[in-house]
This record gives structure tokens, sequence and C-alpha cells, in this order.
């Protein structure tokens, strides 16, 4: 995995989840991310997966970073499985044009309802 990158001066709200500031609902951790559940859940599962390196978003990604995001997508269906999920749907949002609104890397998992495409 790649090298640890420190975290900003003015950590992000996950960054603070990460460094014990503030609670979350957690429903998997290891040494390279946390899983926990969405304060505002759009479906009846709702998880973020996020990296405990700082990373920004998928576009600030760099190639020593790969087995990092892959490993985050396994821990992704890991934890959909666990949450008894058949199918799912995962969601980076990088960017603010995307939706991102906090800007250290996460993996949307929703499920438990039927999901409509294309999102909007
Ligand atoms: P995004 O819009 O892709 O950046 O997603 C950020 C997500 O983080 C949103 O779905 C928020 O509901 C969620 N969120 C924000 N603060 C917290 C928190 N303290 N604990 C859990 N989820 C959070």
């Amino acid at each position: 995995m790649a090298a640890s990158v420190p975290e900003p001066e003015n950590p992000t709200i996950f960054g603070r989840i990460l460094r014990g500031e503030i609670p979350c609902d957690q429903v998997y951790a290891d040494e390279h991310c946390l899983a926990f559940r969405d304060v505002a859940p759009q479906a009846p599962v709702h998880i973020l997966v996020i990296p405990r390196q700082h990373l920004v978003n998928l576009a600030e990604a760099e190639p020593d970073q790969a087995a990092l995001l892959g490993h985050l997508l396994l821990v992704a269906a890991q934890v959909a499985k666990q949450e008894g999920l058949t199918g799912f749907r995962t969601v980076i949002n990088s960017g603010e044009e995307a939706g991102q609104t906090v800007f250290h890397l996460h993996v949307h998992v929703i499920g438990g309802r039927p999901l409509a495409w294309p999102p909007g």
C-alpha cells in the first residue's frame, strides 16, 4: 500500500472521525480503512468506506494508491454482504459539481431498496 499522507492542518469531518474526535456508527475497520453508517442515509443501508490515509477524492488519486483504492472497493462489497444486501450501489463523488461535500475520499455503499438509474 502507498505511504501514509499526513492529514491537512484542518481535517475534514472524516479526518476527525478517524482521529476519534467525533463518534461514528462503525460497521468495519482495518489498518487501511474504516466503514460507518452515513448520518443522513439515502436508503435503508447507507455506509461510507473511507481510507485512513488522507486522499481528497478519486481525481487526486495517484498510481501508488491503486492497491488502497482496490481495497476500499473490496471492503465495500464485504460490508454490503455483511448487511445482507444482494444488490447494492457504490458511489464515489469527486468534486463539488458531482456533489462531493466532504473532501476525504469515501465510497458510498447504498442498498436495501430499488435504486433508480440514471442517478440524479
Ligand atoms: P459526499 O456528498 O459524497 O461528499 O458525501 C458525504 C456524506 O457524508 C453525506 O452522505 C453525509 O450525509 C455524510 N456525513 C457527513 N457527516 C457525517 C458524519 N459525521 N457521520 C457520518 N456521515 C456523515
